[in-house]
């Protein structure tokens, strides 16, 4: 069992201690051998013990362990970046580092107020955000994000944000879209700078991807009115829903996109900002500095990890992978479904970043968070979630979830073994 000095999440959980970790599996100092089926929390896209990349950042910090980019340049923050842009939509050029997701969106925020400002707009201040869309646990990201049980604690620290409609409230797949251009009448677009959203929601509704249609709409209105679309990749980014980026699928070109897990294969935390060049050039146009960055931003050994990853995720055809992976993944969960039809209610989600969705009546046995355990107890680990659903009564239903989304470089046997 882990160190009594840790202040854990949940002090009433069972933590095993892990001792080492192969592929797609990880080893317990009691034995027990459990089948990464959902990559930490959808993180260690490239499996355990990449050799290549344990090297790079061993290399990294022997060499210049810590040089702050407020003052330095490594080679490795060079290569990262190079690598990242060339693998962004046509016309961003620029990244900016962070070191987790929460911290990558609350950049956006600022990067996208920040270029409001340097064109003069200095009333745009709202941030919209979408019901059951996360973003992240700082409080910036938990204000826009739209997970109503992370946010029940802390409601009253948040800043006053926006926030659409659920995609799964209503039967109207288009009810998102007409509540934005609802609330840009009732805010005023002046008031309005940056509009985020997850293009194939991960944890809060289950690898659920909203009709192309209607985010190429929400798309279009912010364009018409000069709102900063922020497209969070934290989970979807690198290839693991079949694209390097999950916006390709519907075919959205955002103003800025966030991403941190994958980028270093969860090796080293970090993450950051794509940045489109109408705003580098805003910010490099009035006076070039922007007002924002940590400690650890582009962090050489977290950069020197991605630089590496993403030479992995290239070299290794990793893509072509999640192809043939998810697909034989899918087929699996579907004849899972077609077994369980009264448990089951729905298998969806793109590459390897699929979900079952249980039925409600689960939840009186404990949910997702019941069968996670029971998976756990028989050595497979999956990702827990649910969220509420109001039927035209208002009536609440709790639909659980399970994410199923093993690494990326998972192998045949280990995905029939899953
Ligand atoms: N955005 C999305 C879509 C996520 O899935 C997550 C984490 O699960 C985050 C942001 C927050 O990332 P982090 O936990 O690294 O701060």
């Amino acid at each position: 069992m882990s160190g009594s000095a840790v202040f854990h999440r949940d002090f009433g959980a069972d933590y095993p201690l892990i001792v080492s970790a192969q592929g797609s599996y990880l080893y317990a100092e009691d034995g027990t051998e459990y089948l990464d089926g959902s990559s930490g929390a959808v993180a260690a896209n490239l499996g355990h013990g990449v050799t290549e990349i344990a090297d790079a950042m061993r290399e990294q910090a022997l060499r210049v362990g810590f040089a702050h980019t407020l003052r330095f340049e490594t080679a490795a923050l060079h290569d990262a970046a190079a690598r990242i842009q060339s693998l962004a939509p046509e016309g961003f050029t620029r990244v900016f580092f962070a070191s987790g997701g929460s911290e990558a969106n609350e950049s956006a925020f600022k990067l996208a107020r920040q270029y409001h400002l340097s064109r003069g707009e200095s009333s745009r201040h709202l941030v919209v955000g979408m019901w059951d869309n996360y973003h992240g646990n700082t409080l910036g990201a938990l204000a826009v994000g739209g997970d109503a049980s992370r946010r029940q604690h802390y409601a009253p620290m948040l800043p006053r944000t926006l926030r659409l409609p659920s995609w799964r409230d209503s039967a109207d797949a288009m009810a998102p879209v007409a509540a934005l251009e609802k609330l840009v009448r009732s805010e005023g677009a002046e008031n309005i700078s940056a509009l985020i959203l997850e293009p194939l929601v991960g944890s809060q509704l289950g690898a659920f991807e909203p009709e192309h249609e209607a985010l190429r709409k929400i798309a279009k209105i912010c364009r018409t009115h000069g709102i900063v679309l922020i497209a969070d990749e934290v989970m979807t980014g690198f290839g693991r829903c079949g694209t390097n980026f999950a916006v390709e699928r519907s075919g959205i070109v955002p103003d800025l996109i966030t991403f941190g897990k994958g980028v270093t294969g969860g090796y080293a935390p970090l993450s950051g900002v794509i940045v489109s060049d109408p705003i580098v050039q805003a910010v490099r146009d009035s006076g070039g500095v922007f007002h924002h960055g940590y400690t650890y931003s582009g962090h050489p050994v977290a950069v020197a990890a991605a630089a590496a990853a993403l030479r992995f995720y290239a070299e290794r055809d990793v893509l072509e992978n999640v192809a043939l992976r998810g697909a034989e993944l899918r087929s699996g969960l579907e004849s899972l479904a077609a077994r369980y039809p009264s448990a089951i209610t729905d298998v969806r989600g793109a590459g390897l970043l699929l979900a079952l969705e249980l039925s409600p009546a689960l939840t009186a046995r404990g949910g997702a968070n019941a069968l996670n355990r029971a998976a756990m107890a028989r050595g497979l680990v999956l990702y827990p979630g649910a969220s509420t659903r109001a039927d035209s009564r208002g009536n609440a239903t709790v639909v659980p979830h399970l994410l199923v989304a093993p690494p990326l470089t998972a192998t045949p046997a280990e995905i029939a073994e899953l």
